[in-house]
């Protein structure tokens, strides 16, 4: 019998816990650990970034593809804009939500008021941060507001290719909207020479892709176990109370908030969904990064879930860039976790700013590991946290954010397929989760 790919991906990441965890306690100091020790997660580590990289040489063909494919299509149609409403409806509803419960619980659990001792601990711990890319993040984030701007000068890149290559999506998915939009004005020869052209490579980007995700399991297994083999784990006791914060936002927001909009909105049985989506949510999870796991998201939405192409390529690349609940509530937790831990005083108003930048940021934010903390940064800075604070600030929270990291990209990805699954249900489409693949 053949066993499905999510029973692999679980039993290989219970492998690396067991292994990575095992080894981690093995000797304490990282200089100290045996050869092996180094060995091990070199040779993880090579797996992984093979892993990772095939995703990412997938992920630019396949947005514009899917993008342009699903708008050629539909872009004529009179429901196009109804799509398109809707879509932009549920993550600016959902991504509301998501803020408004991390400061919900950051203020309710106040994990930055804490004993001055171990206030000490945290202040130092921040050593532990790589300074060059704290450095680098501060510099990109440099202009508070300015920057906020800037995020929506992305969307129009002056360059196409240049976007491409550095991996800017926002201004990719803007450019194939359009370009998908005027496929579908174009006469009807044309339109159809168009459509079946970028179809066709869709289709082989498609193949593409399943064929690397059959690595899964292994690439998995590399991305994990050297990420737990050599997180700090005495330094998770002291965030202790800021990680729970954290998860525990995120565990409300995906156990809670989204199965009721599953449930209102679409009359979908959450159990139903979250097995469907079960392998992209471990991939998020593994690889902490939307836009890595998106064809893996593509491929359970329309597959598992049974939503089609048409709603699937359109909500699913704008969701993996636009829509990140969980880094937004992230982003909002961390803001007041650092103002209580430094004693900054954060009025509502204050805070009211912070969700607004929260929801914006999280839009412009790449779907690449730790990618919100320079979002942080830009947020800190335009509600004015004195210079010197925000780059201990920012330290402090990079000694726990892995762990968060994957939490909140696993978070990001179950967001995205809730939005393609309502707005499938909205348009009429049925017989959800009847495939298993
Ligand atoms: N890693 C997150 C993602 O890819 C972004 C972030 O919050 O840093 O969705």
């Amino acid at each position: 019998m053949k066993t499905a790919l999510h029973h692999k991906i679980l039993l290989s990441l219970i492998l690396s816990f067991t292994l990575g965890l095992l080894a981690n306690f093995e000797t304490k100091e990282l200089e100290a650990k045996p050869d092996w020790f180094h060995y091990l997660v070199t040779s993880c580590q090579f797996i992984g970034t093979l892993f990772l990289n095939a995703l990412k040489m997938v992920v630019v063909p396949l947005i514009m593809t899917s993008i342009i494919c699903g708008i050629a299509k539909i872009g004529g149609e009179s429901n196009f804009k109804r799509l398109g409403l809707k879509t932009f409806g549920f993550y600016t509803l959902s991504g509301v939500l998501a803020v408004t419960v991390g400061l919900l619980c950051v203020n309710i659990f106040q994990p930055g008021i804490v004993d001055e001792d171990i206030r000490d601990k945290m202040l130092q711990s921040h050593q532990a941060f790589d300074t060059e890319k704290l450095n680098s993040a501060m510099d990109r984030a440099d202009n508070g507001w300015v920057n906020l701007l800037e995020i929506f000068h992305r969307m129009i890149p002056t360059n196409l290719f240049k976007a491409g290559v550095e991996g800017q999506l926002l201004g990719l998915i803007f450019f194939s909207l359009l370009f998908g939009f005027f496929i579908s004005r174009l006469p009807q020869k044309g339109k159809q020479n168009q459509t079946e052209f970028w179809e066709s490579l869709n289709s082989v980007i498609l193949s593409l892709t399943n064929f690397i995700i059959s690595f899964a399991p292994y690439g998995i297994f590399g991305l994990v176990t050297p990420t737990l083999m050599t997180v700090g784990v005495d330094t998770l006791s002291v965030m202790g109370g800021f990680a729970l914060t954290v998860l525990c936002g995120l565990l409300i927001h995906s156990l809670i908030i989204l199965p009721l909009l599953l449930r209102v909105l679409g009359k979908i049985n959450f159990i139903n969904h979250l097995q469907a989506m079960f392998p992209a949510l471990l991939t998020a999870f593994s690889t902490a990064s939307s836009s890595a796991t998106l064809p893996l998201t593509m491929k359970c939405v329309t597959q598992r879930v049974g939503v089609s192409q048409k709603v699937g390529s359109f909500t699913l690349p704008l969701g993996a860039t636009m829509n990140m609940d969980g880094t937004a509530l992230f982003e909002c937790v961390v803001v007041v976790f650092l103002a209580q831990l430094f004693g900054i005083d954060m009025s509502w108003s204050v805070q009211f700013s912070v969700v607004v930048m929260a929801l914006l940021t999280s839009v412009g934010v790449a779907g690449i590991p730790s990618a919100s903390l320079v979002a942080i940064i830009v947020i800190l800075q335009a509600v004015g946290f004195p210079e010197e604070t925000i780059g201990i600030g920012v330290g402090i929270v990079y000694v726990v954010d892995r762990i968060l990291d994957m939490a909140r990209t696993a978070v990001n990805v179950f967001g995205d397929s809730c939005a393609a699954a309502v707005i499938g249900k909205s348009e009429g489409e049925h017989d959800y989760y009847a495939t298993k693949v």
